[in-house]
């Protein structure tokens, strides 16, 4: 274990991050080198639980609890305490093909259920993570590693995101030969576009997509399936097919004004940044422009988070968001206790930001959008919206009524929608003739399979969009399964068997 008393006379340091202001004038990511010091301290208050809730990885509560890829957490804080790098980074590698990725941009449902958390603020479980990896990279301990025996056996992964990766390095090491097809010109699916610059550098996906690359597997990009290449031809060419094309499409919001120019999907307003930021440091002008504008984030998530960090770093105006939900308490309430994911009040990076540019907390709670108006140019000029109120109705169930009297207009030249996801496009699952449920691909956790013989389907094409751990975690488990179909059993880890 850690050090027996440490989590009992250290207090949790957190990586630092960069000055809120100074950072809005870079795309950098935004936390601050960390210090072995600091890294070895956090690893001494780990209390070697016995009964480690931080890897469970379970659902409770409608929220994810624990790490859903078991990462041996107990075991590399305590190496990472007596200074044992390379041994904890053996460890991290035996449950996480992409430490690099979850250690960064993780919201570590592993903390939240971490047992000195009853009483304390938990481990940095995450910082560590991300720490063991890096010093991998740096010291070059992370080195190709080439399948010895080929198989002869060809796996096509449709879709290049963390759920691809994961199944694509797992099915390479056993020695299949593995081709990744995307449509996107850069491989790394919402990882690349979506998730902004400075929440993970792009950087880090190429190194990590550029090693599994020298190891055997292909990727081929600008190439959609169903398009380029169709179900069939891919169902011929190969032994078997794993759907794993995300759960990208956006939620719209028709209203009245919705085609007024000036409101946009937030995938697009963050690819589209993304995408000019790496082809040309943002000079070539393809991408939507927050310059001047006043912007206003449809949507309390994530997505919309991103959405305003990206917004200031291009110089917005002024950045309001919307969230349909009150703000959350300061602490767990009696219905949300431990393990469960913690359902707390905080200030995520961009909201950071916004206050320290604009002196406030940008977020509006409660409010729901009620119509856009357009200049006579069709040009967004404002948004009505009204307060909503939330209650129980007779069945006790919860309901939001409007609040008479708290109409506002809000002047916006830029509005971007961030109020969630619709599911996989169904298009190729159609072409498939693969089943769904719910817009979902219909295939069992566990299983993989779908009703089409030989394909299967992992990631958030199967559970709808979710996080980059649960990503990585069936991706490995699919592994299984493909391995399995093709060569009549399987020796590569499954999260839960190891
Ligand atoms: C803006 C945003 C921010 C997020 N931030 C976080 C975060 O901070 N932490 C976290 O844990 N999770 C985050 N998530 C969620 C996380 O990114 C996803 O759960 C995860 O990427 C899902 O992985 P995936 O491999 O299943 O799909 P995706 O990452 O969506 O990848 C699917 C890929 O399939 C490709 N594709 C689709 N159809 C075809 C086709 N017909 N032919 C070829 N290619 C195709 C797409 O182009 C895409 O590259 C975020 C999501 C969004 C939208
Ligand atoms: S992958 Fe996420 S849940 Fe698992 S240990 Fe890392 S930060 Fe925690």
């Amino acid at each position: 274990m850690g050090k027996a008393t440490g989590f009992m006379e250290i207090k949790r340091e957190e990586a630092t991050q960069r000055d809120p202001i100074e950072r809005l004038n870079d795309w950098k990511e935004y936390s601050a080198p960390f210090s072995d010091e600091v890294m070895s301290r956090q690893g001494a208050r780990c209390m070697d639980c016995g009964t480690p809730f931080c890897h469970i990885g379970m659902e409770i509560g409608g929220a994810t609890s624990g790490c859903p890829v078991y990462n041996l957490i107990p075991e590399w804080n305590d190496l990472v305490y007596k200074g044992k790098w390379k041994e904890a980074l053996e460890r991290l590698m035996k449950t996480n093909n992409f430490p690099e990725f979850t250690g960064r941009v993780c919201p570590a449902p592993c903390e939240g259920s971490c047992t000195v958390a009853i009483s304390d603020p938990a481990v940095a479980i995450k910082n560590i993570e991300q720490a063991i990896i890096d010093k991998g990279f740096e010291n070059g301990w992370i080195t190709p590693r080439i399948p010895e025996k080929r198989t002869g056996k060809k796996v096509a992964i449709i879709g290049s995101g963390p759920a691809g990766m994961a199944s694509a390095d797992q099915l390479n090491q056993a020695g299949h030969n593995v081709t990744v097809y995307e449509r996107a010109d850069r491989a790394g699916g919402l990882l690349t576009y979506g998730i902004p610059n400075m929440k993970l550098e792009k950087d880090v996906v190429a190194r990590r997509i550029k090693l599994l690359e020298q190891e055997g597997v292909s990727f081929v990009l600008n190439t959609e399936v169903g398009t380029d290449i169709t179900a069939d031809e891919l169902k011929q060419q190969y032994d078997s097919v794993i759907v794993c094309t995300g759960a990208q499409k956006q939620r719209d919001l028709v209203i009245k004004g919705r085609e007024a120019e000036g409101v946009h999907f937030a995938m697009d307003f963050l690819t589209t940044s993304t995408k000019s930021l790496l082809d040309s440091n943002l000079e070539d002008g393809n991408y939507i422009d927050a310059k001047g504008k006043d912007v206003i984030v449809i949507g309390g998530g994530d997505t919309g988070a991103d959405c305003i960090a990206t917004a200031l770093r291009q110089g917005a105006n002024s950045v309001v968001q919307f969230g349909k939900h009150p703000q959350l308490p300061m602490a767990r309430t009696s219905n949300n206790m431990w393990p469960e994911y913690p359902q707390v009040f905080s200030l995520d990076y961009a909201h950071k930001e916004a206050k320290a540019k604009f002196g406030e907390d940008i977020r509006q709670y409660c409010i729901q959008t009620k119509k856009f108006v357009a200049d006579e140019n069709g040009k967004l000029q404002e948004l009505h919206t009204i307060e909503m109120k939330k209650t129980r109705d007779e069945n006790g169930m919860f309901v939001y009524e409007e609040v008479p009297g708290t109409e506002k207009v809000w002047p916006a030249q830029l509005v971007l929608i961030a109020i969630g996801f619709e599911g996989p496009e169904q298009p190729l699952l159609k072409e498939f003739g693969i089943n769904t449920v719910n817009r979902k691909v219909e295939a069992e956790y566990g299983e993989f399979t779908t009703n089409v013989e030989g394909v299967f389907a992992a990631g958030d094409a199967r559970r709808g969009q979710s996080l980059i751990v649960w990503a990585i975690n069936e991706g490995r488990e699919v592994a299984y399964a493909v391995d399995e179909y093709l060569m009549g059993s399987s020796k590569l880890p499954t999260v839960a068997g190891m």
